[in-house]
């Protein structure tokens, strides 16, 4: 049976559904059942961030999987070890403890209880268009009333602030506040950078109210943004930091990352779950993030966005349906001022597979393997799909 029928009978409703059955991938490419080919810009929101099947992953992988697939936390396991000793090893100076998770949404869950545990406090302060995932906790911490509003009541304790105004901050953190939790570009919300100085001022207002940093990387990190991780670009580190998306190379996984007398304020029990520190999970992990390091991907990242930037630019310039771009190195965003389904159901038919943030804005978070050809080519072909909806909406 087709398996769009099958997953539209039998499957989840939540899911916005494009009408593609992806079969399989390599690098920056997908292919349908059909054998027709597409440039993945979307990468399953950057999951793919080490290209789709990178071979240095399925390697890992496999060897993993003929020698040990499960294995409790209860016990000591050799590749789980490595995977924590890499991780630690690209991350920021003085984040050297870990706890693992299978999720993005799981590791924004476990910073909270850091944040509440380590400091004593309750309070949380959080982003508006912050976005953290979809679990009750994380929930709590995401802006978007469309996400939250249907399963209230919430976490107690968040508060929102305005995102890239260190004053808004300044006038509710106190001593009450475990922590503040913000990604450093925010994703979901259309790829909003914040003004220049912003992340050292709540970085510093954190400090003076002896409140935690979590810095939300999962979308971020990883060298999407033309450095490791995104805080770099600000020299800011958190006490917190969460990773997700690309961590496994594709695999599920997650990890928070955060100073040693954060992690060691957990008592025994307090946070475990069954499958964190899956030995399969962690040699993808230990796979990608040493293609990461040794292939200079942050730096490819860089160039790419270079690319990704100026094509953008031109478009925006050249049509007056673009409202305007944004974006810091391959996490980019085009918004319109118009809706966008017509315009990505275009571009996959094209051959160009694109995310997209709420109603009028194209998202590109391409694999940072995709090459300056593919970049161009993805280029023109949302140049083409633009031109073709402005024409349609002028007449
Ligand atoms: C995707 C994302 C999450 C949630 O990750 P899931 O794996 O979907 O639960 C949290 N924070 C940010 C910044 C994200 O981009």
């Amino acid at each position: 049976m087709d398996p769009a029928l099958v997953e539209q009978k039998h499957g989840s409703s939540s899911f916005q559904k494009f009408p593609l059955t992806v079969a399989r991938g390599s690098g920056a490419t997908v292919w349908d059942e059909e054998g027709r080919e597409y440039l993945d810009f979307m990468a399953g929101y950057g999951v793919a961030i080490v290209g789709h099947s990178n071979p240095s992953v399925v390697r890992a992988i496999s060897a993993q999987a003929a020698q040990l697939i499960t294995c409790h936390g209860s016990f000591y396991n050799r590749a789980r070890s490595e995977f924590i000793e890499t991780l630690v090893s690209v991350s920021p100076k003085g984040l050297d403890r870990v706890v693992l998770t299978n999720s993005g949404t799981e590791s924004v869950e476990a910073a909270i209880k850091l944040a509440r545990r380590r400091s004593g406090r309750q309070k949380i302060i959080s982003m508006k268009g912050g976005f953290h995932g979809k679990t009750f906790g994380a929930l709590s911490a995401t802006w978007n009333p469309k996400y939250r509003e249907p399963f209230s009541p919430l976490v107690p304790g968040f508060e929102f602030v305005e995102f890239g105004d260190a004053q808004a901050l300044e006038a509710v953190i106190g001593p009450d506040v475990a922590a503040v939790i913000a990604e450093p570009v925010q994703g979901e919300s259309g790829v909003v950078v914040p003004p220049e100085d912003y992340l050292k001022a709540v970085r510093e207002a954190c400090d003076r109210a002896g409140s935690l940093l979590i810095l939300d990387e999962i979308q971020t990190g990883l060298g999407r943004t033309g450095k490791m991780w995104a805080s770099e670009h600000w020299g800011v580190v958190p006490d917190i930091m969460t990773v997700s998306k690309g961590l496994g190379g594709g695999v599920p996984i997650g990890a928070v990352v955060a100073l040693g007398d954060v992690v060691s304020s957990l008592q025994k029990g307090e946070h475990t779950s069954t499958f964190a520190g899956n030995p399969l999970a962690c040699a993808a992990g230990t796979a990608t993030l040493e293609f990461i390091r040794d292939n200079g991907l942050p730096e490819a990242a860089e160039r790419g966005g270079t690319v990704l930037a100026a094509g953008l630019k031109a478009i925006t310039e050249s049509h007056r349906l673009v409202r305007e771009t944004r974006g810091l190195g391959m996490m980019r965003a085009l918004q319109l001022r118009v809706e966008i389904p017509r315009v990505l159901e275009r571009a996959i038919s094209e051959g160009l597979i694109l995310a997209y943030s709420g109603r009028d804005t194209l998202r590109l978070l391409p694999p940072l393997v995709a090459s300056e050809e593919q970049l161009r080519r993805g280029l023109s072909v949302i140049e083409k799909v633009v031109a073709e909806e402005e024409l349609a909406r002028t007449g």
